[in-house]
């Protein structure tokens, strides 16, 4: 792979995706990093809501994100609740507003367009070439995966067809295992 050129072209395509969100989120007076953070809370479990997963997902600093949750919080897209068992924790939790939010957003209608001129063997391709990029880039600097709970290590599936988390020992609903965990480690026979 050229790296120059493999950069470029990543950054032309970001480029292009936070462009036209730029300008949606603009009548909603959101700023993009607030939009990935809200996004990023909608698709993640309730061990990754919080203030650090918000930080380890954006890869910024504590003080930013938490400036970034308050502007969400205050426009009612998220709600702070304290952690039943640790009142120190609190989750951000996506209220409707805020689904909607990303629902009216998502996906990018321009990413929709130019996947239709694109044979379905070639998307296929991209998909997989960029979740290899993706995944060896975490992996060359020891990032977090952020995967989705059923590709997780710590997955453990039950006779019954349950399945439970090994790092916490609770019990993991169907809807759990199709979220993203900060704690996720990836099972490479996934
Ligand atoms: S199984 Fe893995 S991804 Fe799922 S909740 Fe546990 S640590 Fe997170």
């Amino acid at each position: 792979m050229d790296i120059l050129e493999t950069r470029q072209l990543l950054e032309r395509l970001a480029s292009l995706l936070r462009t036209e969100a730029r300008n949606l989120l603009f009548q909603h007076g959101l700023q993009p990093i607030q939009f990935e953070a809200l996004h990023y809370l909608s698709i993640c479990n309730r061990y990754s809501d919080t203030l650090m997963g918000v930080t380890d997902y954006l890869g910024q600093t504590k003080g930013s994100v938490s400036q970034t949750l308050k502007v969400l919080e205050k426009k009612g897209l998220i709600e702070k609740t304290p952690d039943k068992t640790d009142k120190r924790v609190a989750h951000m939790l996506v209220t409707k507003a805020g689904y909607n939010l990303v629902e009216n957003i998502l996906p990018s209608s321009l990413l929709e367009r130019a996947n239709k001129q694109l044979s379905k063997k070639d998307a296929a391709s991209i998909e997989t070439s960029l979740r290899s990029l993706l995944k060896s880039m975490q992996h060359a600097n020891n990032f977090k995966t952020f995967g989705q709970c059923a590709t997780c290590i710590h997955n453990i599936k039950l006779s019954s067809g349950g399945h439970v988390c090994g790092l916490t020992k609770e019990a993991l609903s169907g809807e759990d295992i199709e979220l993203i965990c900060r704690e996720h480690e990836p099972n490479n026979s996934c």
